[in-house]
Order: structure tokens, then sequence, then C-alpha cells
């Protein structure tokens, strides 16, 4: 390809809607131009890297026995409501009518369909396991799309479902897919943690997540690990035991049990300076909006309820904290008019309330009771009420890592990929099943296995970038070689670089000879921008018989003869390119 050709607008500035790299470089550097919110046109360099990495994601999976195929990416109403999740999966779903008032969606994933397919040919165990994935855009009306291709709302997955006869088995294909995202994310290049995780809105029990751990903004989920074991777990997942603190007011004088004045204490930490405790003896009472109805969280003073835990302990699929005014509205209800800060569990009535484990262990604590400016000190929980305990704690770093008792570690991750351990959740609604060989009709044991295939061409360049623009690796770059002849008028400058040009081509290398007359500073900034793996110059050496070879990785340079930077390169795209 000759840059002169090569469909590519670079740009002097950064887009202003770009938050982090991957977004400005991509744009910046002509990969990706934005549509609309979240919707990209994959530019030809941009569709150059995707196609990589989705061969080589397809080679993976095709080598631990999967199948591709394509399923539509719209789809009816009716599968959904077989499954049960048309009309909880919420505002992400994409819905529209067709000519015929029919309802259909946009497929953000495809359980539903692919269960359909599945139990139209797959009827006897002698059939199974399979595995069969596709790669394919999905839309998902993000709340808030942002990042360019790490939250689009129309993105490129790869999702694989299997169909297995009991567990075992299932635990099997689980393993060897979590094998086969290993080997796909270190032949991209991208290093990445397997932490597990909640199962959101797909379901299920066992799901784990494949994090590229990232000290930027880009990395929107906290990882939690420990170095000492092999401990790691997303936020939303993270369990941790907790270091030594005050949990019997006792010490701090709250014998008797009795209300007192806590006057304009309506932050935990006024609370705790007017009482003179600390804030572990103090039991929070959180007001939250579950699927349109309020319910309680009860929380030691010092911890952070956990928005995931609590929203699967009250078996719902969508949670946030309710506002003032719906703040109101319940104490209005109940006949209370107490502000936030002064609210308690006791008195409010016909709301699910969900207590955190370290509730458990309080004596003589503190509580709200839906009075103003008072609160109840000297509390236990038989002054409290509550309908369950389950851990809804968000685990902070330095508390203990759950299985071996060292600290535990925080990093920020971007999820790459998940796979899921469904069971019989789509297979069971869906009346999904086969005959087995003792001849019952049984339920398919499911999973399934997502890649983000543009997020993980965005999460490269998170992950290798400069100062000056993208550093691909190698096995996802648009192109391996550039080659910039200095002065496009130098005649000898030019044979040799088309010279190169050519043999690079003929021996299969993926090759860009820059043509253009511009100034060499345009160009070698381009080609950084760009991020070309490697860079052959064609300049004033060439007197000695000499060019220059650039690896934009480490910014190594080497003088070598035409015929030795040609082979140079080749060994080394060849060794990298070999699986
Ligand atoms: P997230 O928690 O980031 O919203 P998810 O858990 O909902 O993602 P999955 O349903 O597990 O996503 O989808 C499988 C993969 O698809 C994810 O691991 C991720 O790589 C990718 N993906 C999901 N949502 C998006 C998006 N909005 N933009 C780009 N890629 C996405
Ligand atoms: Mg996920």
């Amino acid at each position: 390809m000759r840059m002169s050709k090569l469909f590519v607008q670079t740009l002097r500035e950064f887009p202003s809607d770009a938050e982090v790299i991957s977004h400005k470089y991509l744009v910046k550097a002509g990969y990706i131009r934005k549509l609309t919110s979240g919707v990209y046109s994959y530019l030809p360099l941009m569709w150059r890297v995707l196609k990589k990495v989705e061969n080589i994601v397809r080679e993976e999976m095709d080598r631990a026995g999967a199948q591709e195929l394509l399923m539509p990416f719209v789809q009816p109403k009716e599968l959904w409501q077989e499954s049960g999740r048309w009309d909880v999966y919420g505002r992400e779903l994409m819905r529209l009518k067709d000519r015929h008032d029919r309802e259909m969606c946009l497929g953000p994933t495809h359980e539903e369909i692919i269960t359909s397919v599945a139990r139209d040919g797959l009827k006897s165990y002698k059939q199974l396991p399979v595995n069969l994935y596709q790669i394919q855009s999905k839309f998902r009306d993000e709340v808030r799309p942002r990042f360019g291709l790490l939250r689009g709302r129309e993105f490129i997955m790869k999702d694989a479902y299997s169909f297995s006869t009991s567990q075992e088995e299932l635990d099997k294909e689980y393993e060897n897919m979590a094998q086969a995202y290993r080997t796909i994310f270190n032949r991209c290049g991208l290093p990445t943690k397997m932490v597990q995780s909640d199962s959101g809105a797909i379901g299920g029990s066992v799901s784990h997540e494949f994090m590229v751990i990232t000290d930027t903004d880009a990395g929107e989920n906290d990882v939690f690990y420990c170095d000492d074991c092999n401990y790691s777990a997303n936020s939303n997942h993270a369990v941790s035991t907790l270091p030594e603190a005050p949990t019997d007011g006792r010490e701090y004088n709250l014998i008797e049990t009795k209300i007192v004045d806590t006057p304009d204490t309506r932050t935990i930490e006024e609370l705790c300076e007017f009482l003179k405790v600390p804030s572990s003896l103090i039991c929070k009472c959180l007001v939250y909006i579950a699927d349109s109805e309020p319910a309680l969280a009860l929380i030691r003073g010092d911890k952070q309820v956990e928005e995931t835990k609590l929203m699967n302990a009250v078996g719902a699929n969508e949670i946030r904290i309710a506002t003032a005014e719906e703040i109101e509205e319940l104490m209005k209800k109940n006949n209370y008019s107490a502000r936030a800060g002064f609210i308690g569990p006791k008195g409010i009535n016909g709301v699910r309330v969900i207590a955190d484990n370290t509730i458990k262990e309080l004596k003589n604590f503190v509580v709200g009771i839906n009075e103003n400016d008072k609160h109840l000190v000297g509390a236990n929980l038989s002054d409290i009420r509550y309908d369950e305990f389950a851990d809804i704690r968000l685990a902070e770093r330095n508390e203990y890592c759950p299985q071996c008792g060292k600290p535990l570690k925080v990093t920020r991750g971007i999820e790459v990929g998940n796979i899921f351990q469904l069971g019989t959740k789509y297979s069971e609604p869906m009346n999904a099943i086969y005959l087995d060989s003792d001849g019952k009709a049984k339920p398919y044991i499911m999973g399934c296995y997502g890649i983000g295939i543009s997020r993980t061409a965005a999460a490269a360049v998170e992950a290798h970038h400069d100062e000056y623009g993208i550093k691909w690796p190698l096995a996802i770059a648009p192109y391996h070689v550039v080659v910039v002849p200095v002065s496009t008028k130098d005649e000898a400058q030019m044979n040799t670089a088309e010279y190169i040009y050519n043999r690079l081509n003929a021996k299969s290398i993926e090759v860009v000879l820059d043509d253009r007359n511009e100034r060499p500073g345009v160009k070698f900034k381009d080609a950084d921008l760009i991020g070309f793996p490697f860079r052959i110059t064609v300049g004033k050496t060439l007197q000695d018989g000499k060019v220059e070879l650039v690896t934009r990785e480490n910014g190594c340079k080497e003088e070598l003869s035409p015929d030795e930077a040609i082979e140079r390169v080749y060994k080394i795209i060849i060794s990298n390119t070999e699986q």
C-alpha cells in the first residue's frame, strides 16, 4: 500500500470528546470515525486490526473445538419472552417494531437465539457436547457510551455457547475456554488477569472475567487480588475479611439502650463527632430503588455498599440509590418526616431490608429511628428490623484476602472477555432438551463465553502507546512496516525505498510506502502516531549503502544494508506470526 493512496486522515488535535488514550489516538490517527454517540465507522486501518484480532480469536476457538456460525442481528420479542428476559433486560435493549407492528430487538447478546437453534438441532446426548460461536456486531443502548471503542453502543463481539449433558462436562469446557482465552489475549500482545465476577444480566452462577490491567481511567473495573495466593475478583464480587475495629459500644459508654438528641448530624462523620464514637459503631441505613420498589440496606458506618451485590441480594435487575424526593415519599407513606441521615429500618413497612454481614457482629450500636435530630444508641439486633443478612459490602484495599488472609491489593482493569456457567437458565424455560442415554428428556447444561473484539483492539492501545502515538503489538498491527524515503525527489532514495517495498510485499510482509511529498518530520510523526511496529528510513546514509531500521516498541535504531533490513524484519515477523 502506498501512503498517498491509503485511506487515512491523521488529525492535528485530539477529538474534544475523548477522555482516554485509545479513543484519542484511534481518532487522531485516522482509525475510527464517530457516526453518532457510541457508534463508529471502522476505517481501513482499524478494520485491518479488527480482522487480525478476529482471526486470532477464530483460530483459537476452532483449535479448542468450537464451530463458527452466524446468527441474525435482529431478534423477535417472542424468543425473549420465552426466556423471561424481555421484561427484565432494561433499557440497554434496543427495541423496535417492524411494519406489521411486531416487536423486535437488536441483539445485545444471543442466548435466546442460540438456544432455539440448539433445540432444533441437538436432540440426542450422542451429539453433545457442542460449542458454537459467532463474531458479530452487537447493540446495547448503554447509559453512558464513552471511551470510544471501549464502551460503544454498537461493538463487535465474539460470543460462544456450549451445550453439555452434565456439570462435569460443562466444567471441562469452561476450563477449555479459559485456556483458549489466555492464549488469545497473549497472542494479541495483551496479558490478562482472570478474575471471579458477578454474572449480571446474563445469569448463571460461576463466571470469570479477563481483565487487562491498567492504571489509567480507561479501567472501569476495580480488581482485587492477592499476591500471596491466586485470589482475584472484580469489585462486584470480591469478598474480604476485615481488620479489627470496635464493634461493641460498651467501650464507648453506649451501655443503656436509649434515644438521644443528635442535632444536625446528617453525615456519619458529624454523628461520630457528636457522639464521640467510631464510625464502625454506626448502623448505616440507606434507601435504594430496586426495580422501582424501595429497599433498605444496612451496613456498618465505616463501610460502603456494593450495589451489584445488593441487587443480587434483593433479586432485582436494576438498582440505584433513592433521590431525596423518593426518600420523602417513603417517609410520608410510613407517617414519618425524617431526612437522610436519620432513617432507620424499624417502622418502615412493606420494604425489603437487607443487612450486611458486618451488622451481625455489632453490639450496643447507634441507629436512626426515622426522627429528625435523634438516634437510638446502645441498640442491638433485637432493636432493628431486617429480612436477611447478606454480603453487600464493597471490599477495600488492605482488607484481607478471603483465601489466605494476606492484605488485598486493588488495581484497575478493562474487561476484554467473560466466561459464564449458565447451567439451565435458558434451556429450562425455553424447553431446550435432548434425550439422554437413559431415554429421558433433559435440558442442556449451558455455558457462554464472550470476547469484545473492538474493545480488545482499543485495550491494546491503552496498554501499548507513548506520547507520540500507538505501539501496536506485531500480531494485530494494521501493517508491519512503513518504508519512508526522506526525500521523494531523490531518485536513489526512491529507488531503494521501492526496492525494499517490493521485496517485503513479495515476502507477504504488510508494508506501506510513504511516497508522499511531505517533510520527513511529518512522515515520521505520522508513522509514530499510526504505530507501525517497524520503520525503514531511506535517507542520507544511503550514500554508505545503509538504511535505518527503527523498532517502534523500544525506539531501537540500527543501520543496515537494505537487504539486511528486509531480512531482519522478515525473520521477526515470521517468528511472531507463526503459531
Ligand atoms: P461491561 O460490564 O463492561 O458492561 P458486560 O459484562 O456487560 O460488559 P458481556 O455481556 O460479558 O459484557 O459481553 C462480553 C464482552 O463484550 C465483554 O467482556 C466486553 O469485552 C465486550 N463488551 C461488552 N459491552 C461492550 C461495549 N459497550 N462496548 C464494547 N465492548 C463491550
Ligand atoms: Mg461481562
